[in-house]
């Protein structure tokens, strides 16, 4: 897109929304126009970029259904991946900082506790 056209977009009363795969379906990301090109380019890496994480960690937060699972090592030396009790479809924010946490099997809350703590 050239210059012109950005500025004219710009100058429109436009609302441009991208949208993104959240857990529940699709996220809106309003779009200045000189944001287009790059979002056109790489939706998933610029929602990441937006959002403030990694493209990994939002990739991730999408795959898990905003769902964290449990960090911790099994006795044959996998990670558990149990459920985190709390909740399911977890903003990204919230999800970051519960994924890896513990599920009830190994120390974390139950899922009675986790709703008390809400
Ligand atoms: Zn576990």
């Amino acid at each position: 897109m050239d210059k012109s056209t950005i500025a004219k977009l710009d100058a429109a009363p436009l609302e441009i929304c991208g949208r993104v795969p959240a857990p529940w379906g699709l996220e809106n990301i309003v779009l200045k126009a000189d944001e287009l090109e790059a979002f056109c380019k790489d939706p998933e890496g610029f929602a990441a970029l937006k959002y403030r994480v990694t493209k990994e960690e939002y990739l991730k937060w999408v795959e898990t259904g905003g769902t964290p699972r449990c960090g911790a090592k099994t006795s044959k030396g996998k990670r558990c991946r149990n459920l985190v009790s709390g909740g399911i479809q977890m903003s990204l924010e919230r999800w970051l900082r519960e994924e890896g946490a513990y599920c009830a099997v190994h120390g974390g809350l139950s899922s009675a506790e986790a709703r008390l703590n809400r």
